[in-house]
């Protein structure tokens, strides 16, 4: 068999890879050993940034009417049992600045869509592609990367055979096989206890009809854990921890998981069925390298992290939204394959940031007795079963407001930046870095600001029209030069492009938004990656806007500018003629 990506790994970042790379025109190879996508519903919250790329893929509408109704993911509550009253609540819908704040940074809203949900649609999208092969039972045992290409020997019901790709993305979680063919090293912390989940239904509706929260924490002697609401009504995760040092993850028998799910809901007039247990290890660990030759890991595979903050599975689709691109322009030739070693430069930081901020969020609820899923003891669990409780109650009253950049972090979902060489800097600091609060900026390596415009199609976002594709230049009705100089280049660089003029007159005009919140002065640009981040931008018309294109251009792919071309060309005939 022979492709141009292959991808060992159906979850939820192989399939996104997969998604991306077939749009973009390549040929894809999925290899997934499970006979199916995900039954266990993992993780579930999709962040407001991966809706974006959905949105850009055309799925976003089939995840959003998948997952937990928005109006019931309101929330996080914590509770001794689910049949007891909140002891303390964050809302994280309804605070009217919070609220104008996600809506102001995007045209997505994040929302919970458990993976045996998102993956289905990712896969029939993905499947829909002529150009995409999806093979489940299938395992890769090892792998050889060779200079020109990658050889992956598989198995199946049939026997071994193997794959020949020019390039293989490692998406197969935690234990990668493909990291370790690699012998890629991992940095961090190993095991930050041992955690069970239990997915379960049981009709819970009279017990939360007033309490829309995606979250119920439980803090109960029994036991200490969170409750996910997945469809808001008949589907419940519950995630928990025990002691290792005691137990094994198979003490946890149906029976027992029974008991755990009758405390945890704390009303035995209803009924309830449990579908799997999953144990798990909470680990916050860093790949040393993202990629080796010509294999790349992603998601679980490069970055397992704490689950606390919902940053997994939305920094594994971050990465391969990241390479994809650059995939497909080194396999047209139209970028140089040095462009594919920015995939680590970019992608690594933005996982550490991802990883320390989920262990915060996970110490942070254990060290102040809250227990949360990276500790199975809570002092304050226990004196809420006796005549201290209300003592407790106070105490979980005044812990739980410092908690909310756990479950409110619009920073953390647009704030990331790429610092590489194949960025070109405009000299300004980068800002301080904030979990809760995201602040437009068009600063290079930031994610282009989401802004709705006009047009004569009517009003559209600065990000649909980025889509994920093309180079795009945005510039002022004043600024033709720069649109002429970058039209003429991408047709000589055979770049996938397109530029708007905003103003009167324009291609897209608004109240003076763009102005301000693009930092578009009367002659300025900015010119944006397919991956919406900002690859260079200037404040006013230079001498040659030519040549402060291609420089940044070449830069981006990694390429030698079309002038040096021409200049070798013609130096490569003069030598010729002497
Ligand atoms: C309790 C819990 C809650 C979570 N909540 C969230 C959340 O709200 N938001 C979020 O973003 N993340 C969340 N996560 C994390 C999220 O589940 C993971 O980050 C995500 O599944 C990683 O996706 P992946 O595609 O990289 O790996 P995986 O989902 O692990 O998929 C890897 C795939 O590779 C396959 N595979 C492995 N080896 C091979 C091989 N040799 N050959 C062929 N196939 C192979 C596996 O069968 C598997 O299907 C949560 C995790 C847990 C445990």
């Amino acid at each position: 068999m022979d492709t141009d990506v292959a991808i060992i790994g159906a979850g939820p970042v192989g399939l996104s890879a997969a998604l991306l790379l077939g749009r973009l025109g390549v040929r894809v190879c999925v290899i997934e050993r499970n006979a199916s996508t995900s039954t266990h519903p993992r993780g579930h919250v999709v962040n407001a940034r991966t809706m974006e790329i959905l949105r850009a893929l055309g799925v976003e509408d089939a995840v959003r009417a998948a997952g937990l109704p928005g109006e019931r993911n309101a929330g996080v509550t914590f509770v001794t049992a689910l049949s007891s009253p909140d002891i303390g609540v964050i809302q994280t819908k309804g605070i009217p600045e919070r609220d104008a704040q996600h809506r102001a940074s995007s045209p997505s809203l994040k929302v919970s869509c458990p993976q045996d949900e998102l993956e289905p649609i990712l896969l029939n999208a993905a499947k829909a592609l002529p150009n995409v092969e999806v093979h489940f039972n299938t395992e890769m045992i090892s792998l050889k990367n060779s200079q020109k290409d990658v050889e992956a020997q598989c198995k199946n019901s049939d026997g071994e055979f193997s794959i020949t790709a020019r390039y293989l993305i490692g998406a197969d979680g935690t234990r990668s096989t493909v990291r370790e063919q690699l012998g890629i090293e991992m940095e961090g912390q190993g095991r930050i206890g041992r955690q069970i989940g239990i997915y379960f239904e049981a009709d819970l509706w009279e017990l939360i009809e007033r309490r829309p929260y995606l979250l119920f924490w439980i803090l109960n002697a029994q036991t200490c854990g969170v409750l996910i609401a997945l469809d808001g009504r008949r589907r419940w995760t519950y995630n928990f921890a025990f002691d290792a040092e005691k137990e094994t993850a198979a003490d946890f028998t149906v029976e027992r998981c029974e008991k755990i799910v009758r405390t945890v809901i704390g009303d035995d007039r209803f009924p309830f069925k449990i579908r799997s247990i999953m144990p798990w290890r909470m680990t916050a660990r860093l790949a040393t390298q993202f990629k080796k030759g010509r294999v790349f890991v992603a998601g679980d595979a490069a970055h397992p992290l704490p689950p606390t903050g919902g940053q997994g599975m939305n920094t594994g689709v971050g990465d391969v939204h990241n390479l994809a691109w650059k995939l497909a322009l080194v396999l047209d030739g139209i970028a140089n394959e040095n462009l594919l070693e920015s995939y680590e430069v970019e992608r690594q930081p933005v996982a550490q940031i991802n990883i320390d901020q989920s262990l915060v969020n996970a110490m942070k609820m254990a060290n102040s007795g809250l227990s949360g899923m990276a500790s199975h003891q809570s002092d304050l669990a226990q004196m809420l079963a006796g005549p201290d409780a209300p003592i407790a109650e106070e105490k979980i009253r005044s812990i739980i407001p410092n908690l909310r950049e756990h479950f409110d972090y619009v920073g953390q979902t647009f704030g990331h930046s790429y610092n590489s060489e194949w960025i070109i800097g405009d000299g300004s600091e980068r800002p301080e870095f904030s979990v809760v609060d995201y602040t437009p900026i068009t600063r290079p390596g930031h994610r282009l600001p989401h802004l709705w415009m006009k047009s004569v199609s009517g009003i559209v976002s600065t990000i649909d029209l980025l889509g994920f594709e093309k180079f795009t230049l945005f510039t002022t009705t004043a600024g033709n030069s720069w649109i002429s100089a970058f039209e003429m280049l991408a047709r000589e660089m055979r770049l996938p492009s397109q530029s708007f003029s905003i103003g009167n007159g324009g291609d897209l005009w608004d109240e003076g938004q763009a102005a301000t919140l693009l930092k578009l002065n009367s002659t300025g640009m900015a010119l944006v990656r397919p991956d919406g981040h900002v690859l260079a931008r200037a404040d006013e018309l230079p001498a040659s806007p030519r040549s402060f294109l291609e420089h940044a251009l070449s830069a981006a792919l990694s390429q030698k500018t079309p002038s040096e071309k021409t200049n070798q060309t013609t130096q490569a005939k003069n030598k010729a003629v002497a």
